[in-house]
């Protein structure tokens, strides 16, 4: 994971509670499977690519405006976000909240 955007530790706090939650009950009763494992990895994947998918992006701008010498107007999407407040909450939750939160959910975590 790329550290842009700084939310590397997000997801991967985020895959630890997948984790409790889909692998604290196998655990406890001595029957964990790698099918169990795949569980974590089918319901972590998709947050992860659509996350390492927007580093590449935000990656992209970073390198253009560094290698361009004239001043750069946003893009049109970005242009749009800017002048609408109530957008502005759909990155700013994507890059706070994730893609896909977790919640621990079992009792057996709680504990
Ligand atoms: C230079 C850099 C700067 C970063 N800056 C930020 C930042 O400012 N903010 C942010 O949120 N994120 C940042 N990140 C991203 C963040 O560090 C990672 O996304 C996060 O640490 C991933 O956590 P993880 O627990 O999933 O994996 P890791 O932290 O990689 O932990 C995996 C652990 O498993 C161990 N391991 C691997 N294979 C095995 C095995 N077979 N058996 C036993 N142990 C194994 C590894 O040794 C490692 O200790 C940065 C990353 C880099 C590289």
């Amino acid at each position: 994971m790329s550290p842009i955007g700084g939310v590397g530790i997000n997801l991967a706090i985020q895959d630890a509670v997948a984790c409790a939650n889909l692998l604290a009950t196998p655990l406890r009763e001595e029957r964990l499977t790698d099918r169990d494992l795949a569980a974590v990895q089918a319901r972590r994947m998709l947050p992860t690519r659509i996350t390492q998918r927007m580093q590449l992006v935000v990656n992209r701008v970073i390198k253009r405006v560094l290698a361009s010498s004239k001043t750069l107007s946003p893009p049109l999407p970005v242009r749009i976000l800017s002048r609408i407040p109530l957008l502005q909450r759909i990155p700013a939750r994507l890059v706070g909240m994730g893609v896909r939160p977790e919640h621990i959910e079992t009792a057996e975590v709680i504990r």
